[in-house]
């Protein structure tokens, strides 16, 4: 018997992203303000998870990179809000055709616990995305006081998405 298996046109892609840690900045994650007291420095928001999930969007779909589209250099994107530059990236996205299928997050700081703030991240996400809250994956792990991280000079992300081609 011969199956027939529908085939999906479909693409990955990866992103990862790094910024210090420094007194007097906000630390936003996941488009949700955290409360500590130290914070990413950064051009923008400094919201690592929005630019690892940015730039695995932006090369998923063949495209430039997140310093290409949005550079710091620009006096327009000065403490802008990642959100803002995530909708602008899901509109380049649909408009070359593809949609998101889900997306696995990792965030590594050694404090403070994300585990709250999680649930709210991931219906952020979800929306912004136009996927459902159980397509959004988010990973919170110290570094066991290891490296960069592991000493709170800095905040990492990882970011996979997976997209299909919108049928026409
Ligand atoms: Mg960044």
């Amino acid at each position: 018997m011969i199956e027939t298996i529908k085939q999906i046109e479909g693409n990955i892609g990866f992103g990862y992203d790094i910024h210090q840690l420094v007194p007097s900045r906000k630390l936003v994650i996941g488009g949700i303000e955290i409360d500590y007291h130290l914070g990413a420095l950064a051009h923008s928001d400094g919201d690592v998870l929005i630019h690892a999930l940015i730039d695995a969007i932006l090369t998923g779909i063949g495209s430039l990179d997140i310093g290409s589209h949005f550079p710091d250099t620009d006096r327009k994107y000065f403490g802008i809000d990642s959100t803002i530059l995530l909708s602008e990236v899901m509109t380049i996205c649909h408009s070359k055709g593809y949609k998101i299928n889900n997306v696995s997050l990792t965030v590594i700081l050694e404090e403070p616990k994300l585990a709250d703030y999680i649930p709210i991240m991931k219906v952020k996400l979800a929306n912004l995305l136009k996927v459902k809250v159980s397509d959004i994956g988010i990973a919170a792990k110290t570094n066991e006081k290891l490296g960069l991280a592991g000493e709170s000079k800095a905040i990492i992300a990882f970011a996979a998405v997976s997209l299909n081609k919108i049928e026409t």
